[in-house]
C-alpha cells in the first residue's frame, strides 16, 4: 500500500487548493459546499519519482456541535489513517483557538508533521508565517496554494517525513 499523507486544518485554511496544486490539477473542491463534498477524499500523486495517497479533509459543516468540535473530530480520523500530515494554518489570521487544539491531537499521535503557513502571496507576507513558530510545531513553511509559492519546497519536507 501507498504511504498516506493527510492534510488537515480549519475550514477555509486552503487545504484544497493545496491538494490541487499538488495533484496538478482542479479536483479537490475548493470551499467546500455542506454536503457535496465527503468528509475525506484520497487522491493518489506522485511527487519527485515517489507516490503516495493524498487525503483532502472537508465537507464538515458549521453545525450545532461547534466547528471547533467538528475540526477536531475530522483531523483525529485523518490523523489516524495517515503516516505523515501536512498542518495547514492560515497565516493571514494567525494560530487560532481551534489551531491549538488541533496541535494537542498531532503531538499526542507522534506522527510527523510539517506546518503549512498558507496564504502567504508575497515575500512580505512571510512576517505573517514567523507567528505560527508559537505552536510548536517546529518550522512553518510559508506558501501560496494559490499562486504556488513555495509548495514544492514543503511537499520535499513532508516527503522526507513520509
Ligand atoms: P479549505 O476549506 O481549507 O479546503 O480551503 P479552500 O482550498 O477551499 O480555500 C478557501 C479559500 O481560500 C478559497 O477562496 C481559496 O481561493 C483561498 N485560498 C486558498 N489558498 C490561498 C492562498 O494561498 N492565498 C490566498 N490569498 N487565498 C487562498
Ligand atoms: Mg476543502
Amino acid at each position: 500500500p501507498l504511504p498516506v499523507l493527510a492534510i488537515i486544518g480549519r475550514p477555509n485554511v486552503g487545504k484544497s487548493t493545496l491538494v490541487n496544486r499538488i495533484l496538478g490539477r482542479r479536483e479537490a473542491v475548493v470551499q467546500d459546499v455542506p454536503g457535496v463534498t465527503r468528509d475525506r477524499v484520497s487522491y493518489p500523486a506522485e511527487w519527485a519519482g515517489r507516490r503516495f495517497m493524498l487525503v483532502d479533509t472537508g465537507g464538515w459543516e458549521h453545525d450545532a456541535a461547534g466547528i471547533h468540535a467538528r475540526v477536531a473530530e475530522q483531523a483525529e480520523i485523518a490523523i489516524h489513517m495517515a503516516d505523515a500530515i501536512m498542518f495547514v494554518v492560515d497565516a493571514t489570521v494567525g494560530p487560532t483557538a481551534t489551531d491549538e487544539q488541533v496541535v494537542k491531537l498531532l503531538r499526542r499521535s507522534g506522527k510527523p508533521v510539517v506546518l503549512v503557513a498558507n496564504k502567504v502571496d508575497s515575500p512580505r507576507q512571510e512576517a505573517d508565517a514567523a507567528t505560527l513558530w508559537s505552536l510548536g510545531l517546529g518550522e512553518p513553511w510559508p506558501v501560496s496554494a494559490l499562486h504556488g509559492r513555495g509548495s514544492g519546497d514543503v511537499l520535499d519536507a513532508a516527503l522526507a517525513v513520509l
